[in-house]
């Protein structure tokens, strides 16, 4: 990409794409489960003024097939007009499943074929690239934009970049200000975010093999029912009916474990680079011997 634009937050740069790439009376596809759509206080709507076409992707992830047949027929005036399709890699609600370059290249072509832009929602990009063995030079040609969180895995303390071509960025510098996230402070900020760049990225890996532990673990473990297959640093378990999320949440605060209740039943718990292989093992253990 050309360019890029420093945010507070993530959800400040997806919500400036989407503002940046729609108008009223327009539509944004995107998975159902999507922190687009779930987790930004229902954005799209008072910034953009556009409204969302869901699909049910598999863990969030959609195929080329799925965006096309959710796409408004042209000369239909009683529908909102087709502008944008937002992808999430990778898929927070899905598990931290994620797509690779393969899947994602015919879902660009059909956007390119109808005139739409592509959004990125890489809030874990970099998570989804060393899982895929990918390179993140390979992304631009089939985005409009991207977005990147430095917070999650990557361990800055604040901070998401919005990526895109010279003239789109241009655009968005002034929808940042109005929501007020232009901020002098930003080159330490920044300069945190370069270090995770450069350090940061293939140590990934190892949250990724610390996922795999919790998850062997958890699957022998009575208290869950079922876990999502894992293929990043999220691991989501359902737990028995006997068992409550919140006494279970309680039970692992007791032991200086936290996790977040993440649907009915349904708990999440994430690696990332402050949870050391000491923490590992004593977090193993932990749940190794858990008894309610
Ligand atoms: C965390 C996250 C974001 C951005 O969230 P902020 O808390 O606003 O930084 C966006 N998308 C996904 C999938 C995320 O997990």
């Amino acid at each position: 990409m050309e360019a890029g634009l420093f945010c507070p937050s993530g959800t400040m740069t997806n919500q400036i794409a989407i503002k940046a790439h729609t108008e009223p009376l327009s539509e944004v596809i995107c998975d159902f489960t999507s922190h687009i759509y779930q987790y930004e206080v229902g954005g799209i709507a008072f910034n953009a003024g556009a409204s969302v076409y869901l699909l049910h992707g598999e863990r969030g992830i959609l195929t080329a097939d799925m965006v096309k047949s959710a796409i408004r027929p042209d000369d239909n005036i009683h529908y909102p007009s087709t502008r944008l399709v937002s992808l999430e890699n990778t898929a927070n609600k899905g598990g931290g499943a994620f797509y690779t370059l393969a899947q994602i290249a015919p879902i660009a072509q059909v956007c390119r074929a109808h005139n739409l832009a592509l959004h990125l929602d890489g809030a874990r990009i970099f998570n989804a690239l060393v899982a895929a063995d990918e390179k993140s030079q390979d992304y631009g040609q089939y985005f409009d934009s991207i977005s990147v969180c430095l917070s999650k895995g990557l361990g800055t303390p604040v901070g998401s970049v919005l990526l895109g071509s010279k003239s789109f960025i241009k655009k968005t510098i002034r929808i940042r200000k109005v929501l007020g996230g232009g901020m002098r402070q930003v080159g330490y900020l920044a300069a945190a975010g370069i270090y995770a760049l450069d350090h940061h990225v293939q140590r990934l890996s190892e949250d990724h093999i610390r996922a795999q532990a919790l998850a062997e673990v958890l699957m022998a473990s009575s208290y869950v029912q079922s876990l999502l297959p894992v293929q990043t640093n999220i691991v989501i378990i359902t737990l028995v009916p006997e068992i409550s999320t919140q006494t279970f949440l309680q039970k692992l605060k007791e032991k200086n474990i936290l996790a977040t209740e993440f649907g009915p039943q349904q708990i999440r718990l994430v690696t990332h680079l402050d949870y050391t292989d000491e923490m590992a093992e004593y977090t193993l253990t932990t749940l190794k011997n858990l008894s309610f």
